[in-house]
């Protein structure tokens, strides 16, 4: 989507009538003074209508997908749903292109003050530090796993490869509205942080909202995307009931975006076709307390899913998509 961009030009120079403009007819000139006359009061209609507020909200409002409906519980393995086959070994080198925000562009201001906190799953050298991936931190439900390597493509496209290139494309886009975005990790520590940790930062951030972006490790055939929502969790330090409804919030809209923005279908192997799933069991939903999901982008273990999870245009569509979710989500 936004890398086609190749418009055809204004004028087409194989068009016949392309260059044989009409010229100027007497007629025109009467019209011309008409139209100079109307033009200062179209304006200040305009700029009394600008400062009553009434410019609304920029422009990225779509025509909404329909919503995705009811939450149906289901259960995968480890944090983010990948499995136990998760070696990854694959390279370094995630590639951080800094996106720094440019300026805010027309109704780009919309975001001011909004705080999106990234959560880019696993990290791309967890696999060289597996002592300390396996030590056990205290998800309040459970102890479980620091973190895990996540999962890669047939080829050895790694998970956090994929999930630190949607993060710094998904921050750009918000940064561009007006959004102070935080990421829990950019490749730049070497491994982690811990589900806990990853669960605190959005915390102590203030996040309107936290989005960890996993892809799934699943079987071949298992196809489509589905978000995670917190269930309903009281236990030790955990305490999801503040933010169970808002996160369910957050994530209907952005499944529906993401069905939209990448034309894929919700999985077909958990959620009963709704792309939406809730989990008791994950350690960075359990201890968050602000509204927050996890979505599987796709199943790195099948081939046709895989070919759309290393496409950068299909991932460009992907961060467009679960941007749009959140914004909706920020705008109430
Ligand atoms: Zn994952």
């Amino acid at each position: 989507m936004s890398y086609a961009g190749s418009n055809p030009g204004p004028s087409d120079p194989s068009d016949p009538f392309g260059p044989s403009r009409p010229r100027r007819s007497p007629l025109r000139r009467p019209l011309t003074v008409a139209l100079a006359a109307l033009v200062p009061g179209a304006l200040l209609g305009w700029l009394a209508y600008g400062a009553w507020g009434g410019t609304g909200s920029g422009g990225t409002d779509g025509p909404r997908a329909g919503a995705v409906p009811s939450v149906l519980g289901s259960a995968t393995t480890g944090e983010g749903g990948t499995g136990g086959d998760g070696k990854t070994g694959a390279g370094t080198g995630a590639g951080t292109g800094t996106a720094s925000a440019p300026a805010a562009g027309p109704g780009g201001a919309s975001l001011r003050g909004k705080v999106v906190v990234i959560d880019p799953g696993h990290n791309p050298t967890n696999y060289l530090h597996t002592a300390d991936i396996n030590s056990k931190v205290d998800v309040g439900t459970h102890r479980k796993e620091c973190d895990t390597t996540g999962t890669s493509t047939n080829s050895g496209y790694s998970e956090a490869q994929f999930t630190l290139d949607v993060a710094h494309r998904l921050r750009a886009i918000l940064q561009r509205q007006g959004a102070t975005v935080k990421l829990t990790q950019d490749a730049d520590r070497p491994f982690g942080p811990c589900v806990d940790e990853r669960a605190r930062i959005g915390n102590a951030a203030r996040a309107d909202a936290v989005v960890s972006i996993h892809a799934d490790g699943a079987g071949a055939g298992q196809r489509g995307f589905h978000v995670i929502l917190p269930g309903a969790v009281h236990a030790g330090a955990a305490d999801t009931r503040a933010i169970v409804g808002p996160s369910k919030d957050l994530g209907k809209l952005i499944a529906g975006d993401f069905t939209r923005a990448t034309g894929t279908s919700p999985s077909n192997y958990v959620g009963d076709g709704t792309g939406l799933v809730t989990r008791e069991d994950l350690g960075g939903l359990n201890l968050s307390t602000v509204p927050k999901v996890f979505i599987e982008c796709g199943n790195m273990r099948d081939t046709k899913d895989a070919a759309l999870l290393t496409s950068g245009a299909w991932r460009q569509k992907a961060a467009q998509g679960i941007s749009e979710g959140i914004v909706s989500f920020l705008r109430g």
